[in-house]
This record gives C-alpha cells, sequence and structure tokens, in this order.
C-alpha cells in the first residue's frame, strides 16, 4: 500500500512535530530546510535548500502528494508557482495575508474583526500621525517580525521617527498600545469539505514579546464563541484548509485580534498529551482531505516553554506527570529549545502541580 505523502516547506519544532504526529497514522513527511540538522529534519526525511528556492520546493513536490508550511516567511511567488505541480494548503493568498501586518489587519477589519487602531509608517515624518493612537504606540515592521522582534514599543514623536530608523526604514505600521486583561489564542481547523473544528481557547503570557506559558481550556464560552466567529469568518473568506490559530486581546470591550499564524502554532502545543487529537495531526488531516478529530480538551492543560537552553532533563522529569518536548536545538538565548506539558482533570490541581515545574523551567530560561 502507498503512503500519504506530506511535504512540509520548514523543519523547525513545528514541522519535527507535524512529522512525528504523522508517525503513528503511517503517513510519510518529507520537510525541507535550509539546514541538514533542523529540527524536523532530525526525526523525518528532508530536503536540504532555500526554502524560496525554485528547484528545491519542485524536489519537495516530487516526494508529495500534497504540500504545506510550519512557517510563514515563504515567498508567495514561490508557494504559487509549486501550486501548479502540486496541491498546497493553506493556500497561498492566506500566507500572503499573515506576512503583511497591514494586509492581516486590513482583513480582519474587512470580517468586522476588532484590531488595534494603527497607522502606516512609510517615512519617517508619518510619526506625526500617530499622536491621535496617544502615547505609547508600537512600532512593528509590516514584514518578518516574530516573537516581539521588529517592534518597538515608544511614546513620542521623535521617539518613534529614531525607532523607524532603527529598524531599517522598513514599511511598518504603528499601533496603540492595547490595555488587555490577558491574551488568548483560538486554534482551529478546516478541512476538505469545509467541516471546522476548533480547539478551546488557550490564556498565553509572553516575556519580551515571546510566549512563555499557555494554559488551556480558558473557560469563557462566550468569548469562545466570539472568538470561533471571528476565525470561521476569516476561514471561509479565505478558502483556508488546516490549522489557523489566531491570537487575541482580551479587553474589557471584547476581543481584539493581534495577528494570525496560517499554521500550527506554539500556543497549541498542550494539545498533543490535553487534546484527544492534537492540532499536528490535525492539520495533517485537513491537508490530506482526511476526516478531521475531536478537538475537545482532555481537562487542564499548561505548556510552558524551555527558552535559551533545556534545564536538566531529570529536573523536569522528577515533577510528576511533565511531559518534556526536546526540540533538538543548540542553545542560544531568546530561542526555543523545548517546552514542557502538564495535564490535570482539575484546573486548581494543575495550577498547584505546575509550580514545581515553573521554578525548574525559570531557572534555565534565558
Ligand atoms: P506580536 O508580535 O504582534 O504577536 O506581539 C508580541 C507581544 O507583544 C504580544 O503577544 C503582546 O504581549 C505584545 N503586544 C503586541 N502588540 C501590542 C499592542 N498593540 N498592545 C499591547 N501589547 C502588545
Amino acid at each position: 500500500m502507498t503512503r500519504p505523502r506530506v511535504g512540509i516547506v520548514g523543519a523547525g519544532q513545528l514541522g519535527r512535530m507535524l512529522a512525528l504526529a504523522g508517525y503513528p497514522l503511517g503517513i510519510e513527511c518529507t520537510l525541507l530546510d535550509t539546514s541538514p540538522d533542523a529540527p524536523g529534519a532530525q526525526v523525518a526525511k528532508s530536503i536540504v535548500g532555500g526554502l524560496d528556492d525554485a528547484r528545491a520546493l519542485a524536489a519537495l513536490a516530487g516526494k508529495s502528494d500534497v504540500v504545506t508550511l510550519e512557517i510563514e516567511n515563504v515567498a508567495v511567488a514561490a508557494l504559487e508557482a509549486l501550486a501548479g505541480r502540486v496541491a498546497v494548503f493553506p493556500p497561498p493568498a492566506a500566507v500572503a495575508a499573515a506576512q503583511d501586518r497591514l494586509a492581516e489587519k486590513t482583513l480582519f477589519r474587512s470580517l468586522g474583526i476588532a484590531t488595534a487602531e494603527f497607522v502606516t509608517i512609510d517615512k519617517a515624518t508619518d510619526a506625526a500621525s500617530a499622536a491621535g493612537l496617544g502615547w505609547p504606540v508600537i512600532l512593528k515592521t509590516r514584514r518578518l517580525g516574530y516573537d516581539g522582534r521588529g517592534q518597538r514599543v515608544v511614546d513620542s514623536k521623535a521617539a518613534l521617527a529614531a525607532a523607524w530608523r532603527e529598524l531599517g526604514q522598513v514599511p511598518s505600521i504603528a499601533e496603540a498600545f492595547v490595555e488587555f486583561e490577558r491574551e488568548v489564542s483560538l486554534i482551529g481547523v478546516r478541512g476538505a469539505r469545509g467541516e471546522q473544528a476548533f480547539y478551546p481557547l488557550a490564556e498565553n503570557v509572553h516575556r519580551n514579546g515571546i510566549l512563555a506559558s499557555t494554559i488551556a481550556p480558558y473557560e469563557d464560552s462566550a468569548l469562545q464563541r466570539e472568538a470561533e466567529r471571528c476565525l470561521a469568518a476569516l476561514m471561509e473568506k479565505l478558502d483556508y484548509r488546516g490549522v489557523l490559530t489566531v491570537e487575541f486581546f482580551h479587553t474589557k470591550n471584547g476581543l481584539v485580534a493581534n495577528e494570525m499564524a496560517p499554521r500550527v502554532h506554539n500556543s497549541g502545543h498542550w494539545t498533543i498529551e490535553g487534546a484527544e487529537t492534537s492540532q499536528f495531526e490535525n492539520h495533517l488531516r485537513a491537508v490530506l482531505g482526511w476526516r478531521l478529530g475531536d478537538a475537545r480538551a482532555r481537562g487542564h492543560s499548561a505548556m510552558l516553554n524551555l527558552i535559551g537552553r533545556l534545564p536538566p532533563r531529570d529536573a523536569v522529569l522528577a515533577v510528576p506527570g511533565a511531559h518534556l518536548h526536546d526540540y533538538g536545538k543548540s542553545p542560544r538565548p531568546a530561542r526555543k529549545v523545548g517546552h514542557c506539558t502538564l495535564v490535570d482533570s482539575e484546573r486548581a490541581r494543575l495550577l498547584e502541580r505546575l509550580e514545581p515545574l515553573r521554578v525548574v523551567v525559570a531557572q534555565s530560561n534565558q
């Protein structure tokens, strides 16, 4: 019997976890990455080449029934060309919208999804137009920002103009600072026949712009409905297939969308142990046109990111029930090198059991 073959552009930790989720289902994943030693290349077949390189992408297409991606910063023209040879999901237009903060926010607003107020900053004198947002504002490059990179919080016109120069004088937006009560994200998946499934909302805590921890479910049925409405509208509009993530600020006026990721997401890592079907498995099922899996949570889960370097393995495993995920990366400050998860049937007990794990992680994160 021939095995279903999925090509994955990128072989970071998300590609690695996709390949691992495909393994028990008999799915053969081939990953494309610039490094032969990338996290995903350590666990599955890989092709070494540039993610935008037409020859490398053609080689990937030759080994795949369908191609997907684990990183959104891939040239859309290259994905469109690839889509002429092999099915590509999510659709390149969805990737294009997620690559550009202006296009993304414009799409959100066109669907009635609230965003922070913003102005475009294309030249230093545009800083004047940000005054109406109130200070401070957050300057964000339109493209290629992640984990807090390509961003500066500034509190005056002069500081905004200076920050814009520092970030490379590239097309940017200045965004009003949102006074949020918490940050939440919703992960949804849409299949080949338009069917959809949604995970429960997850509550996220960021440090220095990098996700530090996620606790899920965040139980608020009205908020869950509101977030699902946003994702459903986006997925319909984009004729989406696969997993889509939207990060929101929860404010006293409801949800404000911050950004979307056309892929599996760090705030969904808890689903590996904490949901009936993980986000990784559901993404593979969706792109292959298979039946989607149940996205319900199995109790309550907490995920802590391991940043900079791994804590001593034994210290993590000494915490009863802790699951350790090592991405096989070399240490570097601010780099996500792994995560750990705890699951409990009761939220209060989960939070209690999490404390010793938090201590271990805090001692090593850099
Ligand atoms: P982003 O790269 O847009 O996901 O931003 C990273 C993190 O910076 C977010 O998760 C927030 O914690 C914070 N942040 C980004 N934009 C805003 C904003 N407009 N107001 C307040 N905090 C923000």
